[in-house]
């Protein structure tokens, strides 16, 4: 008998350790997260939006859904808890005027500030134990595998070197191998940014060419 999908064994062991590593810190990510959101009585869902705001500056309702990868439904009722609680407000959409954009307070900002330290206080000693070529190589791999999520629609989009338009992989030099077309300038694997405020999300073809073309170099 065939057993259910989730009992059958990865084709590929190594494949299968990689995933089991990842989930034992998305296991330590949700527990730090779930800790620190109950002492703000938050729950982890209202934690994540007050930091995606944070990071995003004000959003459409939908935006945020989107970006939490969960129903519209769901956000709105979350949003709503953080309005009754002052950490965020409500506006009209001056481009739609139909539309409601949310924005931090200032309550809501400082929350934010320590909601997106939560997982930083409990990875960083581990991250600060590595050596710099480690560090590097570990970003630009995790940057390639979120690419790759992303480009199949398993994961929200975040504003990364490797999905914007301006990226070119293998475009700068031998010590710095990337380039960025809008700084005009070279990057390496360790200035990969996650969250850039310039980012421009590339076209799906381009992002399918960045998928295979991307190296690590370390
Ligand atoms: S604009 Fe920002 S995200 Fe885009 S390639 Fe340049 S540094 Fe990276």
């Amino acid at each position: 008998m065939t057993p259910p999908p989730e009992q059958r064994e990865p084709e590929n062991p190594l494949h299968g350790r990689i995933s089991e590593a990842l989930a034992r810190l998305g296991t330590l990510a949700r527990a730090t997260e779930q800790q620190g959101s109950t002492t703000q009585e938050l729950s982890p869902l209202q934690a994540r939006a007050l930091v995606t705001l944070k990071q995003r500056g004000d959003l459409r309702v939908g935006e945020i859904a989107k970006d939490l990868m969960v129903t519209y439904g769901t956000i709105s009722a979350a949003l709503s808890v953080l309005e009754e609680k002052d950490l965020v407000r409500k506006f009209q959409d001056p481009d739609e005027h139909r539309a409601v954009r949310i924005e931090l307070t200032r309550r809501g900002s400082n929350v934010a500030r320590q909601a997106a330290g939560w997982n930083a206080e409990a990875l960083q000693p581990a991250i600060a134990s590595l050596q710099k070529e480690e560090s590097a190589t570990l970003l630009a791999t995790l940057l390639k595998l979120i690419l790759v999520l992303e480009r199949d629609g398993v994961i929200g989009q975040a504003r990364m070197c490797v999905s914007c338009k301006h990226f070119v992989p293998h475009g700068g030099n031998s010590r710095r191998p990337h380039y960025c077309g809008l700084l005009q300038a070279a990057i390496g694997d360790s200035q990969l940014r996650t969250d850039c405020a310039d980012h421009d999300r590339a076209p799906s073809k381009q992002l399918g060419a960045v998928a295979r073309a991307f190296r690590v170099v370390g």
